[in-house]
């Protein structure tokens, strides 16, 4: 089965998804910022989440 990623609007399939677990809902806000629209219970394909992990890793390790 295949699943659209409301984040980046790729089709990927449904065992790729990934959703945000509660500890990683820096993450989730992070998105939410980027796509209103989106849901925690949508989730989103690993390649978002990747990239929004090294975001939060390079804001938070940063300066500002
Ligand atoms: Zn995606």
């Amino acid at each position: 089965m295949e699943y659209k990623c409301s984040v980046c609007g790729k089709h990927i399939k449904d065992d790729l998804m990934v959703y945000i677990h509660h500890t990683e809902k820096h993450i989730a806000d992070q998105i939410h910022a980027d796509h209103p629209d989106w849901t925690e219970k949508g989730g989103l394909c690993r390649k978002c989440v990747e990239y929004y992990r090294n975001e939060i890793k390079g804001k938070t390790s940063g300066e500002g």
